[in-house]
């Protein structure tokens, strides 16, 4: 087994038991393995061992990915997560490679997606960019934009309205780390009342996994633990 294979493994069995902890059911948790800046290698490293979600953070790299495994690993049938922020110039190619969508804070961003979605593709599962934190993070709509954003979106056509995503603010200590999760699903809670398809809470990295865990997160985002660190010198 190699690296990644036991990489995955172990936070595998540290999210069953984060789940078991607090009473959640058992695979009630998706993991997203996070792979931006590492080598297709390392992505089909992971897929032969059964990991098949992966989220990707730059428009270029994460197209270059979809196209090499769409052309050399169809059988491998990967779903793939945008993750980054989207500038309104590269909607496009999110809209044309991607299953997922985690990043949408702005109205403009969910009218392109859903017009360049491609016809023969199926609808766009999407998740609301919630600024839990307020300050430090750039991306992310306050709490009291979120219906309106998500009425727009469960208008369009091409786009499924999923749930909602945040990055809280990178901090250690655990009871800060499930109050941001926990107004996170909060809001989620009242989002599922209305629009039957939100069942998908996108929260929790190596960090913080299992404080977002007891919080509700249904889709932990996992790169570092899986992948080891990343050298952006390349980039
Ligand atoms: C990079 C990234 C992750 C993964 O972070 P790690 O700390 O490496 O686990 C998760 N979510 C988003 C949005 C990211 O950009």
């Amino acid at each position: 087994m190699s690296s990644i294979q036991q990489n995955i493994e172990h936070i595998t069995s540290q999210i069953e038991a984060a789940q078991q902890k607090c009473g959640r059911a058992p695979d009630s948790v998706q993991l997203l393995a996070v792979s931006k800046t590492k080598p297709n290698q390392a992505i089909l490293d992971a897929a032969q061992s059964g990991q098949l979600a992966f989220g990707e953070n730059y428009v270029q790299e994460g197209v270059t990915k979809v196209q090499f495994f769409n052309q050399n690993h169809p059988e491998l049938d990967i779903e793939w997560h945008f993750i980054g922020p989207i500038q309104s110039n590269k909607t496009r190619h999110v809209a044309e490679h991607f299953d997922w969508v985690h990043t949408i804070d702005r109205a403009k961003t969910a009218q392109r997606l859903n017009d360049q979605r491609p016809d023969h593709m199926p609808a766009l599962k999407v998740l609301i960019q919630v600024n839990t934190s307020g300050e430090d993070s750039k991306s992310g709509i306050n709490d009291e934009d979120i219906f309106a954003l998500a009425e727009l979106i469960s208008s369009l056509p091409n786009l499924t309205l999923r749930g909602l995503m945040s990055i809280p603010a990178n901090v250690t200590d655990y009871q800060s780390q499930l109050d941001a999760f926990q107004s996170l699903a909060k809001l989620q809670k009242v989002l599922s009342d209305k629009y039957p398809d939100v069942d998908t809470l996108s929260m929790g990295m190596s960090g913080d996994m299992e404080a977002a865990i007891e919080a509700g997160s249904t889709m932990v985002r996992i790169g570092t633990a899986i992948f080891g660190a990343r050298d952006y010198s390349k980039k």
